[in-house]
């Protein structure tokens, strides 16, 4: 049986049931493939719900405000996803008269979109023959065709590409990507993958030359920077002040309480709490001081007086929504 045959075949009966299965619409697949980028199934899952709900289709995403997509976004973390696609919305509406583009070429150039996701939607929804390339399949392919070489070079993802191109189905593409994803996802997983009853048992190079647990080669993560961020916590008769972060990073347009960043986590006032959180190419050290007094302090640019009780309405960084579940319960 051929390679994509047998694949297919292993997904029919094993597909993952996900609530954007079975789904032709190319802006929910689109959705739903930008929330996967960064984020499990089981968490994604309650928030592309909660997208849709939201923003049912490209013209509600494109009408609403930035702060809004964001706030609907908060949570699940990699914030430039959801500016990425509120832009694209907008451009589809008017570079597109509000249609969803049909080629590879154009949905590749949506703001946001990668060769993955453009091939992940232009197979699913128009059934064009572009083989979705990521790290499922990147290892699935490295293991039953013996691809020994780093995984994290262009030029490794290439070779795949094209193995992947010569065996996806072209009447099916869309299935033939999705199986291929599950496949990777669920039966041919980093750690201890189900060689024992898998479809390829026979054919298998890593398999047959005992090196599941060496491939995909990857070569290691190079260093994270440290960034640490100290964080005023003015209270004064249950008001409080935030500002909004302008610098262009990933949490531009949310808020925060007064920040300064500085070299290190040291500090000579004593703080309230420390909270760290690991990102892909940096590490965030977080430290709040609770300032409890008669009058708040003046304001500057950027910043504002709002009452405590509704500092859930603004979007805003993990590490701040950590830190106010922290208090919350003080
Ligand atoms: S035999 Fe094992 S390593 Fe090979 S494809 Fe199947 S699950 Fe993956």
């Amino acid at each position: 049986m051929a390679f994509a045959d047998t694949l297919i075949a292993w997904y029919e009966v094993h597909k993952r049931d996900l609530p954007w299965r079975g789904e032709t619409d190319p802006y929910k697949i689109w959705v739903s493939e930008i929330i996967l980028q960064q984020t499990r199934v089981q968490q994604g899952w309650e928030y592309y719900l909660r997208f849709i709900n939201n923003f049912p289709d490209v013209k509600a995403l494109a009408e609403s405000d930035e702060e809004r997509v964001l706030k609907v976004w908060q949570g699940l973390g990699y914030y430039s996803r959801a500016r990425n696609m509120h832009a694209a919305a907008r451009d589809i509406m008017t570079k597109h008269h509000g249609q969803f583009p049909q080629e590879y070429d154009k949905i590749l150039a949506l703001k946001g979109v990668g060769k993955y996701t453009a091939a992940a939607i232009a197979s699913i929804a128009f059934h064009l023959p572009y083989p979705a390339v990521d790290g499922n399949v990147i290892r699935v392919v490295s293991r039953l065709f013996g691809i020994c070489d780093d995984v994290a070079q262009p030029a490794t993802v290439k070779r795949i590409t094209e193995i992947c191109n010569k065996h996806i189905d072209r009447e099916q593409p869309g299935v033939f990507n999705q199986a291929a994803m599950d496949f990777g996802a669920t039966h041919c997983t980093p750690k201890n993958p189900k060689c024992v009853e898998c479809p390829f048992a026979t054919t298998c190079y890593a398999l047959k030359n005992q090196l599941t647990e060496v491939l995909p080669v990857k070569k290691k993560k190079t260093g994270q920077r440290h960034r640490y961020f100290h964080y005023y916590v003015y209270i004064s008769d249950n008001k409080t002040i935030i500002e909004k972060r302008t610098a262009n990073d990933i949490w531009r347009n949310m808020y925060q309480f007064p920040l300064i960043e500085k070299d290190s986590e040291t500090s000579s006032e004593p703080s309230e709490y420390t909270i760290r959180e690991v990102l892909s190419h940096q590490i965030i050290h977080a430290t709040f001081y609770v300032k409890i007094a008669k009058k708040l302090p003046e304001t500057s640019e950027n910043q504002f007086v709002i009452d405590f009780d509704n500092i859930h309405d603004y979007p805003m960084p993990k590490v701040m929504t950590e830190f106010l579940k922290v208090l919350e319960t003080k």
